[in-house]
C-alpha cells in the first residue's frame, strides 16, 4: 500500500518548494508571497528508492485574519488526517515563530509520525533556526534546503523508519 506524506507548516516556510522538487513537475504554485497555494495538491513522489504520495498544503486566500487562519487550520487538519506521516516544514533561517508553535501543537496532537524539517538550512546563517527547532519536541530535524536540493539522503533516511 502507497504511503501518504503530508507536508505542513506555516506559509512561506517552503512546502510547494519541497512538494515541487519531490513530484518533479510544477503542479505546486511556488511564489514568493507567503501562502500562495491555494488548494491542496497531491502527486507521486520520488525520493531515492522511495515512491509515495504527497500532499501539498496550506491554502492561503486573500481574507480577514481570523478566517484566514481558520482556513488553513482547517485544510492542515484534513491532510493531517489522511496522511501516514508528516514532514513538518520550519523555515531555519526565519527562526521559529507562535505560527509555528500552533502547527507544530496540529501535527503533535495527530499523532501521526512526524519529521522535523528545517528547511531554508544551506549557508550558515541558517544554523540558528536548526537548533532552534529543537524547542519544538518534535525531535532531531532534518536540516534540508528544498530550493537548492540539499539534505534529500537525511530525508529519506528519516522516512524509511516511518516506511
Ligand atoms: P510555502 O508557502 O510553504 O509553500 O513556501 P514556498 O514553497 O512557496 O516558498 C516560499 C519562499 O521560500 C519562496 O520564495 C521559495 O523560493 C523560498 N524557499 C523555498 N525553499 C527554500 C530553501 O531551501 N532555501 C531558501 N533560501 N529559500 C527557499
Ligand atoms: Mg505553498
Amino acid at each position: 500500500m502507497t504511503m501518504t506524506v503530508a507536508i505542513v507548516g506555516r506559509p512561506n516556510v517552503g512546502k510547494s518548494t519541497l512538494f515541487n522538487r519531490l513530484v518533479g513537475k510544477r503542479l505546486a504554485l511556488v511564489d514568493d508571497r507567503p501562502g500562495v497555494t491555494r488548494d491542496r495538491r497531491e502527486g507521486e513522489a520520488r525520493l531515492g528508492h522511495l515512491s509515495f504520495r504527497v500532499i501539498d498544503t496550506a491554502g492561503l486566500e486573500e481574507a480577514k485574519a481570523e478566517s484566514l487562519e481558520g482556513r488553513m487550520r482547517a485544510q492542515t487538519e484534513a491532510a493531517i488526517d489522511d496522511a501516514d506521516v508528516l514532514l513538518f516544514l520550519i523555515d531555519a533561517r526565519a527562526g521559529l515563530t507562535p505560527t509555528d508553535r500552533a502547527f507544530a501543537e496540529l501535527a503533535r496532537r495527530s499523532g501521526k509520525h512526524t519529521i522535523l524539517v528545517a528547511n531554508k538550512s544551506e549557508g550558515r546563517d541558517a544554523v540558528a533556526g536548526a537548533l532552534d527547532a529543537y524547542a519544538l519536541g518534535l525531535g532531531d530535524p532534518v536540516e534540508l534546503s528544498a530550493e537548492h536540493g540539499e539534505g534529500m539522503g537525511e530525508l529519506v533516511r528519516a522516512l524509511v523508519q516511518c516506511f
